[in-house]
């Protein structure tokens, strides 16, 4: 069975780099199925220049995390009016152990829990090269990586010819902080989570084809 035929609420879990906005793509590509992404959700306000943009900017620069209660706020409000939904995928959220209790007592609230927490494991040479090698195109949104994916032509997109550019949390002094950040915040969350008997963990430095596989029969079972 393919994971978009069941219905799933469940929290994607690893380091930056790891491939979870990735996977949840792939996965939201069928029918029903939502991507929330605190990273792409922070991004937006950030270009719209909304407050909790100018909050958050700081922070994201410097790899550090934005505090929690900014954070639980949008997440909360995005899982409101979202409530209908058949299926979600939670990316880079929680990212800390008030975050998950938040998310719990919300969900709790709701009585739709969570079915799986998904755990991509890549080690951290592999992290960095993906992180500071990731250039996106300006105009398609297409990813390339000048170590593992590039271009035929240095910094321009293959697909539309549109000019690449990089995250400005993916230069090295950011990416070194966010990978200290997930060491000392994030993951406490594996044994948060294992001691729920919610944990399925994916060997995630594979080819996103052979890890979208695992993780479509994955999804295929409740595990929470
Ligand atoms: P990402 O795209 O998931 O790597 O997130 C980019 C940046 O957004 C992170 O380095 C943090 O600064 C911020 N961020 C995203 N999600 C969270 C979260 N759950 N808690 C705190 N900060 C977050």
């Amino acid at each position: 069975m393919g994971a978009a035929e069941v219905s799933f609420r469940s929290v994607f879990l690893g380091p930056p780099g790891a491939g979870k906005g990735t996977q949840a793509h792939t996965v939201a590509a069928g029918p029903g199925v939502l991507h929330l992404s605190t990273g792409d959700m922070l991004r937006s306000h950030v270009a719209q220049g909304t407050e909790l943009g100018a909050q958050a900017k700081g922070f994201m620069d410097a790899g550090q995390l934005v505090p929690d209660a900014l954070i639980i706020a949008m997440v909360e409000d995005q899982l409101a009016s979202n409530e209908e939904s058949g299926s979600w995928i939670l990316d880079g959220f929680p990212r800390t152990i008030p975050q998950a209790e938040a998310l719990d007592q919300s969900l709790q609230s709701a009585n739709a829990p969570l079915t799986h927490v998904v755990y991509f494991r890549v080690p951290n040479e592999a992290l960095i090269q993906r992180l500071t090698g990731r250039r996106t195109c300006g105009d398609c949104g297409a990813i390339w990586n000048v170590h593992t994916h590039p271009t035929q032509t240095e910094g321009t997109c293959d697909a539309c010819g549109g000019a690449l550019t990089q995250r400005s949390d993916d230069r090295p002094e950011a990416v070194a902080q966010r990978l200290e950040a997930y060491d000392k915040q994030t993951k406490p969350l594996l044994d948060f989570y294992r001691s729920k008997g919610c944990l399925v963990e994916i060997d995630a430095d594979r080819s996103p084809d052979e890890v979208s596989k695992e993780l479509s029969d994955a999804l295929a079972k409740e595990v929470c």
